[in-house]
């Protein structure tokens, strides 16, 4: 079995699952994009019990938005997203960014994408630079 491996920014938070995934999606509401400050969450569902907590699960911390199924799990000390239980508590959500090598599984859909960021389409076709550009 392929284990996908994942951490938070400041490393203290560490987990690996079975890459077994059952949906990704990348959500463009506008709850995810306050959750991530980005143009959208890019999340794994998989069983809710394929998490090994290696290090630092005390330091998770939880907001679930009040009257939605959305819910945010981050590290307590550097604000990174984590894995969690989804309401339901029949998936265990992980955001994609958090991961240190890639599942198997790739993208599968777009959700809530009426609500996308008005600069999330202009982005795509941005100039791209393999690294911080020296200013002109
Ligand atoms: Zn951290
Ligand atoms: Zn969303």
């Amino acid at each position: 079995m392929e284990k996908i491996i994942g951490s938070c920014l400041c490393s203290s938070v560490r987990f690996e699952c079975d890459d077994v995934i059952k949906h990704f999606h990348l959500c463009h509401c506008t709850q995810c994009q306050k959750a991530t400050g980005s143009a959208h969450a890019s999340n794994l569902f998989t069983e809710v019990n394929n998490i090994t907590w290696l290090a630092g699960a005390e330091l998770i911390k939880r907001y679930d938005v009040p009257g939605r199924s959305i819910s945010n799990a981050f590290c307590g000390q550097c604000g990174s997203a984590l894995p969690y239980a989804s309401l339901s508590g029949k998936a265990l959500v992980i955001p994609a960014g958090c991961l240190d090598n890639a599942s198997s599984t790739q993208p599968q859909i777009h959700i809530f994408y009426a609500e996308k960021a008005s600069w999330y389409e202009p982005a795509l076709g941005s100039t791209k630079y393999n690294t911080l550009p020296s200013e002109e």
